[in-house]
């Protein structure tokens, strides 16, 4: 019932069909700053390359796509005999590529997360499973294994030359967000938390709208130069500002529509056609799942 429940709101999205046909992922890379690269794809997949070992942010879907990111880590930095693996958050295309990374890389994620994952994981697998025969194939005999390592808040990498903090800040798109900042190069993964000309969507019993924002208060106290979302392009710092901007705005429009007694899904509309006015090149402005979010919070 209540992965029927969650399948309902994202088809509400109109994506069902993304999470139906993810794209394989790729071989090819995109260099976002001098230590990090990405994979772009479904999700964007991150690989920090220091000196003397590795970190990739996500997998991919299922063990084939988790092998092939790896594979591509492996590639930059050949001489690494380290690899750490750490994940945005607990939902199977950026999770359940794990099997796929070679024994001996070193899991490492948030305490929330993990708790979400032991939870839900395994639901949102035959979720996502049962969408379509690609996803079937790729997930199939998929495992979920424990961490080597958690931490409540903050986890500092040093990868030789390059470290990485992954940080918890608070719930938003899920309980367990999780954020990589890279320094030197000030290179933020932001996962779902800051996406670029993209809707937010609280998934499931993730975060509210408030703690979402509060989140991304503390993102701007890091002063990103460079934000790789997985969902969106890569951009500057000013994407945090954005998403700050964006979530504020759809925030106050639902709050005032609630106050006059519209109703949720007309609110859902009436603030999506407003977005479309103010961001007429974005691909979707469908907001109707987070003022949902809204509504839900407030009294
Ligand atoms: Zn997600
Ligand atoms: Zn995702």
């Amino acid at each position: 019932m209540k992965s029927y429940a969650k399948l309902v709101a994202l088809a509400a999205l109109t994506s069902v069909g993304a999470f139906a046909q993810m794209p394989l992922v790729k071989e090819d890379t995109t260099q976002i700053s001098e230590h990090v690269w990405a994979i772009m794809g479904f999700p964007n997949i991150a690989i920090v390359v220091g000196s003397r070992a590795t970190l990739v942010v996500d997998t991919g879907l299922g063990t084939k796509n988790g092998a092939t990111a790896a594979r591509v880590a492996a590639k930059l930095a050949p001489n690494n005999h380290t690899l750490f693996l750490t994940t945005t958050h607990f939902h199977p295309e950026h999770a359940a590529g794990e099997p796929g990374f070679p024994s001996g890389t070193l899991l490492i994620r948030n305490t929330r997360q993990q708790e979400e994952m032991q939870k839900h994981g395994q639901e949102m697998i035959d979720m996502f499973s049962n969408m379509s025969p690609q996803n079937k194939e790729l997930l199939a005999g998929v495992v979920l294994r424990a961490p080597d390592v958690t931490f409540p808040a903050e986890a500092s990498i040093d990868l030789g030359g390059v470290t990485a903090r992954l940080i918890w800040f608070g719930e938003a798109h899920t309980k367990g967000d999780e954020l990589t900042f890279v320094e030197p190069d000030r290179t933020l993964i932001s996962g779902d938390v800051v996406q670029n000309k993209t809707m937010p969507m609280i998934f499931g019993d993730g975060g509210t709208p408030s703690s979402w924002l509060a989140v991304v208060d503390k993102v701007a106290g890091l002063n990103a130069a460079h934000v790789l979302p997985d969902h969106s392009a890569p951009g500057d710092g000013s994407l945090v500002a954005q998403e700050h901007e964006l979530i504020s705005e759809i925030r106050t429009r639902a709050l005032a529509l609630k106050r006059q007694g519209v109703s949720v899904d007309d609110a859902g509309k009436a603030v999506s056609a407003d977005l479309k006015k103010l961001h007429p090149d974005w691909p979707n402005t469908n907001a109707a799942a987070f003022v949902k979010s809204v509504y839900a919070e407030t009294p």
